[in-house]
């Protein structure tokens, strides 16, 4: 049952959208797909453990039957870099990509995600999804997507919810829209002034939302949000 290295490469670079990103666990290397076989090497983490895995990742991913662009490797310091300021470059360099690169999967359409009407996304739930894990457990992971239709070809896109926030950022992120009701994360600071002021509007979710039983988004449950009722503007 066992996936070898090849299979699971093979199974999730099939799996990489049109300049999805690619960030084998552990390595240092950010490979972005380019083609139909082909995938480009971004960058790479200065070090040498990461300038074995490069090699290892080319003669693996060729083997496959897929080209391996190493053209313009952005070589990236992470010796002299402190945890925390690395993740935030990453997180930088991903929304940079994602955001001037991905575009709407119709033919010949090429409108950038981006510009997409962002603020009218629907989350929709497509229920449990089994995978097995490296060590052979199955686990079960809800399976969610972002819709967003494009402006020009009026084609759906679904968007993975990782994806889906790193083009439209975190505002849009923390608003969840029923047609009853609209839900948003709220910080810390916003919790204590409504609790001080005992508002009414204050919650925290678990799985369902409890005035209409719809599925929360996974990332909203077990925090603090506030509801209001949703006003039927773009009714
Ligand atoms: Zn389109």
């Amino acid at each position: 049952m066992e996936q070898t290295p090849e299979e699971l490469a093979e199974d999730l670079l099939s799996r990489l959208r049109m300049g999805g990103i690619w960030e084998p666990a552990g390595m240092g290397l950010t490979y972005m797909r380019t083609g139909e076989k082909e995938i480009e090497l971004m960058a790479q983490e200065n070090t040498s453990h990461a300038a074995q895995a490069r090699i290892r990742m080319g003669i693996l991913v060729s083997g496959l039957g897929w080209q391996v662009k190493e053209d313009k490797v952005q070589i990236n310091d992470v010796v002299n870099q402190d945890p925390f300021q690395r993740h935030m470059e990453e997180m930088v360099r991903r929304q940079e990509i994602a955001q001037t690169t991905w575009k709407c999967q119709t033919p010949d359409c090429g409108c950038l995600l981006v510009a997409f009407p962002l603020e009218e996304r629907k989350w929709v739930f497509h229920g449990e999804e089994e995978y097995q894990l490296p060590d052979g457990n199955v686990v079960a992971e809800e399976r969610w997507t972002v819709d967003v239709t494009c402006p020009i070809c009026d084609s759906v896109a679904p968007m993975d919810p990782y994806e889906f926030g790193l083009i439209a950022g975190d505002e849009l992120m923390n608003e969840f829209v029923l047609p009853e009701v609209t839900y948003n994360a709220v910080e810390r600071p916003r919790v204590i002034e409504l609790t001080d002021k005992r508002s009414n509007n204050l919650i925290i979710s678990g799985t369902v939302c409890p005035f209409t039983g719809a599925t929360m988004p996974p990332h909203l449950r077990g925090i603090p949000l506030m509801f209001t009722a949703t006003t039927g503007e773009e009714e």
